[in-house]
């Protein structure tokens, strides 16, 4: 998990993702530090029943630590462009696109969470990882799947 930061450029939304390298210092950061968490969670809750009904389910296979079933699962929800995604949907109700940038590789799962995402909720995201960008939209991604 990172931290948040909230860029607003013109006509979108900027989140941006930032890691630590600990991840002891990320979780309690993520847990006590963000006055938004609660909202954040809320909405992450919100976002993940959505999605469920159009037959989303977390992909565990991301996580490669070895943790229980159900732990898998919520870490997987956790995962920082997520959180973003619902920082972004809660900061701004006008439809503009909302773009997150993060410093790591986006993981299987939270790609598939943003096809989702950009059509359920009919918002476009783009989502810059290390490599390459990621645009969202109607549930489907400009990379085609494949990077
Ligand atoms: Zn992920
Ligand atoms: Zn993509």
């Amino acid at each position: 998990m990172g931290r948040f930061q909230l860029i607003c450029t013109g006509d979108s939304l900027m989140v941006t993702v930032q890691y630590n390298n600990s991840y002891k210092d990320d979780k309690n950061e993520a847990d006590k530090s963000h006055k938004h968490a609660d909202d954040i969670y809320g909405k992450l809750a919100e976002v993940v029943c959505k999605l469920k009904q159009v037959g989303y389910a977390p992909n565990t296979s991301v996580v490669l630590i070895d943790v229980d079933e159900d732990e898998k699962k919520d870490m997987v929800l956790l995962h920082s462009e997520k959180l973003a995604l619902c920082y972004g949907l809660l900061r701004s109700n006008n439809g503009s696109p909302i773009h997150i940038i993060k410093n790591l590789w986006i993981c299987e799962d939270c790609h598939n969470f943003m096809k989702l995402e950009s059509k359920v909720f009919e918002r476009e995201i783009v989502v810059r990882d290390r490599t390459r960008f990621h645009h969202y939209r109607d549930g489907l991604c400009s990379c085609k799947d494949y990077w």
